[in-house]
């Protein structure tokens, strides 16, 4: 029988590129968005995925939406918290809503979406949490101390509730992924990009999302059983933790 994996922010971007992996590798897939209709909507045309709308930021939409994923699909045995924004910004010219939107979509989303799948997953003896860093989580930006803050908070999570797990067959883990050239970093000018950015990666070019869905697709693997609290880069090399 096919395992059930929810993807936050499933539908676009890297998202995009795990939910398509994950049904590749056989999985049933529920893709979750905010409020992008349209993307979502010709993702699930395309693909073929069943995609469901809530904001992973607040605590009862996403119980809510779980609920709706169980219903239809069945209990979710894999949970990948990808959904994540920037509001950037220096410290000494970011406002309290640039803070609170970052760290509520991109680290209080982790408990509302881990929170309402872990009883399950300890009752059935199986589940696989995988939780998207980013490099920057690692290292700190200029420009990001919310972003950076939410992120590292990632993992600190994620080591938390993989000692708590571990004898329930449960594993929780991270990738952290370097520039990935989704829409937002290819439209970066090519003189920028290179000079800037690629210039500072030690393989000399972008990542591919389908390069940190396939991270993804093995943490979420019954071959990974024994990978639990760890981070999994994805950055080309440009910082090793
Ligand atoms: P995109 O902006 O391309 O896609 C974001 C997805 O998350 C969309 O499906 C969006 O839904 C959804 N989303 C955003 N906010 C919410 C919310 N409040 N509730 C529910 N869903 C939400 O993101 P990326 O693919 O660039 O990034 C994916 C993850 O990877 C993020 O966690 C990001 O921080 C991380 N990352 C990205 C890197 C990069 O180079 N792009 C590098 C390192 C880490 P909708 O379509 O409705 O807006």
């Amino acid at each position: 029988m096919s395992r059930i994996a929810l993807v936050t922010g499933g539908t676009r971007g890297i998202g995009a590129a795990i939910s398509i992996a994950l049904k590749a590798a056989g999985y049933k897939v529920a893709a979750s968005y905010a409020g992008n209709d349209l993307a979502a909507q010709s993702f699930r045309d395309e693909n073929k995925i069943a995609v469901f709308k809530w904001d992973v930021a607040d605590f009862d939409e996403c119980q809510g939406g779980i609920n709706q994923v169980e219903k239809e699909l069945g209990p979710i045995d894999v949970l990948v918290n990808n959904a994540g924004i920037t509001r950037d910004a220096t410290l000494h010219k970011m406002d309290l809503p640039q803070w609170n939107a970052v760290i509520s979509t991109n680290l209080n989303s982790l408990f509302n979406m881990t929170r309402g799948v872990i009883e399950g997953m300890r009752e059935r003896k199986f589940g696989r949490i995988v939780s998207i860093s980013s490099i920057n989580g690692q290292k700190g930006q200029f420009g990001q101390a919310n972003y950076a803050a939410a992120k590292a908070g990632v993992i600190g999570f994620t080591k938390s509730i993989a000692q708590e797990n571990a004898s329930k067959g449960i594993t929780a883990n991270v990738v952290a992924p370097g520039y990935i050239g989704t829409e937002m970093v290819r439209a970066v000018p090519e003189e920028i990009l290179n000079s800037k950015i690629i210039s500072q990666i030690p393989v000399g070019r972008l990542g591919e999302p389908e390069e940190v869905a396939d991270c993804v697709v093995f943490l979420a693997s019954d071959k990974a059983g024994f990978v639990t609290g760890s981070t999994l880069t994805a950055n080309g090399g440009q910082y090793m933790d």
